[in-house]
């Protein structure tokens, strides 16, 4: 099997990674794989999915022109720093050009234990695999910056996680995999050089303009704040939870990374948390953008000596991040409920809205694509009434005498507010179906599902529809 690889990475200085080859599974067999993503990336479907594909993807077979490496990183893991955390199961295999030009990582997680494992067995278990699989593809599907899933392969071996499960590998395939934690890592050696080399090594990579002007690395910073306030904006405005936001998970291209206990939000609230682990809430839903914010003041703090020890510049690069997610928060909220142009006053309206939606509880989802019938008809009203009709009814008054300046809200509307998402009742019947019956059926229909989110499809109610009281699920785990 032939792929074009060209390994930037594993050309920096050997401190930034560990040189270690994936271990071999035991008996590898595929569970699914994206032909259109590997399209994309120019590589061949067919042969991906023969043995010798399914062996590379399993770690069985280093595939020539790879140059296997686990990445050093550090971490602040909720608040507390780790100066050395890294890729415990997972190899970087190289990187490939792909058809549209850009450079992205192919990275096998869950390949066997590396110099960064400490006590982890270096593995992953089904359940894990199939739900970072099922949540980037839907991510990717709702247009929100994201690595992506190119294949998910079991290994024929166990894993213990309290229980006896089934082994797998993920093949992740992302922007690149430079952290937060990355830069923490290398600051933290005290290597201002190092740092230095990540800096402009990232800059190429992902923000070559920055390069190009007076101040590269302050131009970096402020790209970098710009993009991650736009993603966590993206995440609000479909309700995800990231729910581990540890500066070794957040990523410096912007990309949304490592989907552990994440989750959608069915009934509205900012408080909303799921991890099983996040017990002081602090990655809880209206948090995310106060700690993104917190997380790149980390970066800052690493850069601060290649902006010549200068605080200011480093502050104001950091103000910038305010206004890039208000400007993507708010738009797109008013978007949602099918404002376009000048917002005089509409930034009212979308918040009274959202907090009708709050008193109630109201479903996040179908609430927003309720009212894109009822932008169409009033009589559609009836669907979307919370317990407070008399609040909806007074809204929606004032929201129609502001919508008539619009040319076919329902339209625009439909296409930003998603008729389904990865909600947490499916997900798990999904994963559950695979893992203990090895029924991946349920998982493939899901994912096809969740690749066309704006559709219309009546047949699709039972994946649009919120889950029933006694089918909440209110607990998400890493499973790591
Ligand atoms: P995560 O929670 O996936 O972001 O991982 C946090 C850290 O724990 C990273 O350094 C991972 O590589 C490491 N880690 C997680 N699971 C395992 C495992 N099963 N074996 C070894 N290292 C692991
Ligand atoms: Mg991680």
């Amino acid at each position: 099997m032939h792929i074009q690889f060209d390994n930037s990475y594993a050309r920096l200085p050997d401190r930034f990674y560990a040189r270690v080859d994936p271990t071999p599974a035991a008996a590898p067999a595929l569970v699914r794989l994206n032909r259109a993503l590997a399209e994309q990336l120019g590589l061949d479907a067919e042969e991906l999915a023969t043995p010798q594909g399914v062996a590379l993807l399993a770690g069985n077979q280093v595939p020539k022109g790879a140059d296997p490496i686990a990445l050093a990183y550090a971490g602040h893991q909720f608040g507390h720093f780790v100066p050395q955390l890294g890729d415990g199961r997972a190899n970087l295999l190289g990187e490939v050009v792909g058809q549209d030009g850009v450079r992205r990582d192919i990275q096998l997680k869950g390949s066997g234990p590396t110099p960064f494992s400490r006590r982890g067995d270096g593995r992953a278990a089904l359940g894990p695999v199939l739900r970072e699989y099922l949540i980037s593809e839907a991510m990717a599907g709702l247009g929100i910056p994201t690595t992506r899933a190119l294949a998910a392969v079991t290994t024929g071996e166990t894993v213990w996680r309290e229980t006896r499960l089934p082994g797998a590998v993920l093949t992740r395939v992302a922007a690149s995999h430079i952290r937060v934690g990355t830069f923490q890592y290398l600051a933290a050696r005290g290597d201002q050089d190092d740092v230095r080399r990540l800096a402009d090594y990232a800059i190429a990579r992902h923000y070559p303009d920055a390069a190009r002007g007076p101040d590269p690395y302050r131009a970096f910073l402020d790209q970098v704040v710009a993009r991650q306030a736009a993603l966590v904006a993206q995440w609000l405005l479909v309700g995800f939870i990231h729910g581990v936001m540890n500066t070794d998970n957040c990523s410096v291209s912007g990309e949304t990374i490592d989907y552990g206990p994440c989750a959608f939000m069915d009934g509205y609230d900012p408080a909303t948390v799921f991890s099983s682990i996040d017990h002081q809430g602090r990655y809880a839903y209206g948090n995310q953008p106060r700690i993104a914010l917190w997380n790149l003041t980390r970066l800052a703090e690493c850069l601060l000596p290649l902006l010549d020890n200068n605080e200011d510049a480093a502050k104001q690069s950091l103000q910038g991040f305010a206004p890039h997610f208000e400007a993507t928060y708010f738009g797109g909220l008013r978007r949602k409920i099918g404002l376009s142009g000048e917002p005089e006053g509409d930034d009212n309206l979308t918040q009274d809205l959202l907090k009708l939606m709050a008193a109630d509880g109201a479903d996040f989802t179908q609430t927003f694509r309720r009212l894109c019938d009822a932008a169409d008809s009033p009589a559609a009203d009836a669907a979307v009434r919370f317990r407070d009709g008399a609040g909806y009814d007074a809204w929606a008054r004032r929201w129609r005498v502001r919508l008539a300046r619009e040319v076919d809200p329902g339209a625009a509307m439909r296409a930003v507010n998603p008729a389904v998402i990865a909600r947490n009742h499916v997900v798990e019947a999904a994963l559950t179906a695979a893992v203990e019956r090895a029924d991946f059926g349920p998982f493939e229909t899901l994912l096809d599902v969740l690749s066309q989110p704006y559709r219309d499809d009546p047949a699709l109610e039972q994946y649009a529809r919120p889950p029933r009281h006694e089918e909440r699920v209110r607990q998400t785990f890493c499973g790591t």
